[in-house]
């Protein structure tokens, strides 16, 4: 089939439902997304949005600001953090007038908690800053800006699967679709392409991410040629339940939660002396690894997380999600006993680099590709750099989709109307046929099983050049392997192994450009920990990575952009 659109957005979690809210008064806007939109990532955000609202004690921007890029080991680009924090207040003013029922203080205002690495005056002690509702909050939002789409009439094709981005003399001009309910093709064409696809957490063996977070949108952009950046950068979160690597949002910690070890000492007062338990994400996942390798932790593997001395009252009204989840999950409540936690996979910093618009670049210039946007977790713009604070995506979805909306309502009004031709669909059909034609002798499962340890055990919280390397040819070798799967299910209808065939297809790009990033990048630098380069290397390292798939993935730089904070050591 054939459909037209001014705009499409691929991806229905908060980037791109928030840019549909922005551009739909202007355009005719369809969002197409693999799962059902409100089944997007975003509604499983448990803590919060980062804005210097000081309901609860004073604030500014300029302190998020700096906790953001220290936060970010300096990798950040200063003026697009500068862009986002500034915009902060107003975002949660917005959410607010929409419908988001936020949590609030006695006073009566949007109330306020402590996360990781948010401090007030420039890193002297942890500042309130996490605006919440309850422990629900990317729940409420998603359904708040799906219901604001809905009103406003933006177009949804949900379940269909993007499989191809098109362009014509340059410029993205549409999407080519599978429709899982019927498995036919669709040509979608558009004058403007937004890719909102989340996040990749599953190309690992123990992550927080849902099912649907398998790298689509960064595999799509590097196959046309797009570099991907920084993307050695790969947050673990402290606190997933063990052993199963759900989350226990760092919430917990915001509210008063502490982490002890076999002794019951509370060990992050020796890593992070000032700011303890609320230290950023990456130095918090170290330390616990470090406790477990030196044999302070339970059973060799994970350490505990105890909120009892919060009382059941604060727990049900602050953490009740959480405490649900640890009470089906584990069988433990958390009012009388301690959650086992070990550090999951969570959230990649890196991603397709655009400027503060959206605008996605095609080399280490600066030039950019006409007609594609990239916001939200597979857009890296930079605002985590190496390393991001708790609370600070759903920001980053809500500011920079907003912008990106705006500027492809700007972009469609200058570019002339065009066709596209049907030779995309074509091609994308001839390779489908191909795949389930194909009678090969692996198995899907077998490969991305493979895949998830190496990485697991290659480029985790610790990282070294044997590892590296190894974990490289490893993944070579499991891309060779790919060339001869076996799709046994030939239906049309909701073939999820054909959907996840693709999908691997991506992750063992993905995995290869992540592993790769890591091997090149000798120093640590936020979440990316070199036990080989111990040490942050500003003279050889203050740059982003981008990898380029030419013949063979090929890696260049490009430099940081620093504007308020010079680059210090990073103490807390
Ligand atoms: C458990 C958990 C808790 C978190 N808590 C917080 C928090 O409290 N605060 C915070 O700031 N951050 C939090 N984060 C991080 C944050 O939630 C994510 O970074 C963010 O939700 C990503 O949003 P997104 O809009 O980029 O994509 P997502 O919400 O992941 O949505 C991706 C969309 O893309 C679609 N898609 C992907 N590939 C395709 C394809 N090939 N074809 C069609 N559609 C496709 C999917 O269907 C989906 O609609 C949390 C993350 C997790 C996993």
């Amino acid at each position: 089939m054939n459909f037209q659109h001014d705009i499409i957005i691929v991806g229905a979690g908060l980037a791109g439902l928030r840019a549909a809210v922005e551009c739909v008064d202007r355009a005719d806007v369809a969002v197409v997304s693999k799962v059902l939109p409100t089944r997007s990532h975003s509604g499983a955000a448990q803590g919060g949005i980062a804005a210097s609202l000081g309901n609860e004690e004073e604030d500014n921007w300029e302190w998020h600001m700096f906790d953001t890029v220290k936060g970010s080991d300096y990798l950040a680009d200063q003026d697009a953090v500068e862009i986002m924090v500034r915009d902060a207040p107003r975002v949660i003013y917005e959410l607010e007038h929409m419908g988001v029922p936020f949590s609030r203080n006695a006073a009566g205002k949007i109330a306020q908690r402590n996360f990781g690495g948010h401090t007030q005056d420039y890193g002297k002690r942890p500042v309130k800053r996490a605006c919440h509702a309850s422990d629900r909050t990317g729940r409420v939002v998603l359904d708040t800006l799906f219901d604001q789409c809905l009103r406003k009439n933006v177009k949804f094709y949900q379940e269909q699967y993007v499989l191809s981005l098109v362009f014509e003399e340059g410029k993205c001009m549409g999407v080519v679709t599978y429709d899982l309910s019927s498995g036919e093709l669709n040509l979608i064409a558009a004058r403007a392409v937004l890719l909102a696809t989340g996040g990749c957490g599953k190309i690992y063996k123990t992550t927080s991410n849902g099912f649907a977070s398998t790298g689509d949108g960064f595999g799509l952009a590097y196959q046309s040629g797009i570099p991907l950046q920084d993307m050695e950068f790969i947050q673990i979160h402290p606190t997933g339940l063990y052993p199963l690597g759900i989350l226990v949002s760092e919430a917990a910690r915001g509210e008063g939660g502490i982490l002890r070890n076999k002794m019951g000492e509370r060990f992050m007062e020796r890593y992070a002396p000032t700011v303890k338990d609320l230290a950023p994400r990456d130095i918090v996942s170290r330390s616990i690894l470090t406790e477990v390798k030196e044999g302070r932790g339970f059973d060799r593997d994970y350490v505990h997380l105890d909120l009892m001395h919060l009382g059941e009252e604060r727990i049900m009204e602050k953490l009740w999600e959480i405490t649900s989840f640890v009470r089906i999950y584990l069988g433990i409540d958390p009012v009388k006993d301690p959650i086992p936690v070990l550090p999951t996979i969570h959230y990649i910093m890196g991603g397709i680099p655009t400027d503060s618009e959206g605008r996605v670049f095609i080399d280490e210039k600066g030039t950019v590709v006409q007609g594609l946007f990239a916001a939200g977790e597979c857009a890296c713009v930079s605002v985590h750099g190496g390393n991001r604070l708790g609370c600070n995506s759903l920001l980053d979805l809500l500011v920079f989709g907003r912008r990106s909306g705006i500027a492809m309502k700007q972009y469609i009004s200058e570019s002339g109307t065009s066709t596209i031709s049907y030779e995309p669909l074509k091609m994308v059909q001839a390779k489908i046929d191909g795949l389930l034609d194909h009678k090969g002798k692996e198995k899907i499962d077998d490969i991305r099983r493979m895949m998830q340890s190496l990485m697991m055990d290659r480029c985790s919280v610790f990282r070294n050049e044997g590892g590296l390397k190894k974990g490289i040819e490893e993944t070579r070798s499991l891309k060779e392997r790919y060339r001869d799967i076996n799709i046994e299910n030939k239906g049309p209808s909701y073939n999820y192994e054909l959907m996840e065939a693709i999908e691997l297809g991506h992750q063992l790009e993905l995995a290869e450009v992540i592993l790769l990033s890591a091997l090149n990048r000798k120093e640590s630098r936020g979440a990316h920990f070199r036990d080989d380069f111990p040490e942050r290397d500003d003279t050889n390292y203050l740059k982003h990575t981008l990898v380029f798939l030419n013949e063979k993935p090929d890696v260049r730089y490009k430099p940081v952009k620093i504007t308020r904070f010079k680059p210090q050591p990073r103490n807390y």
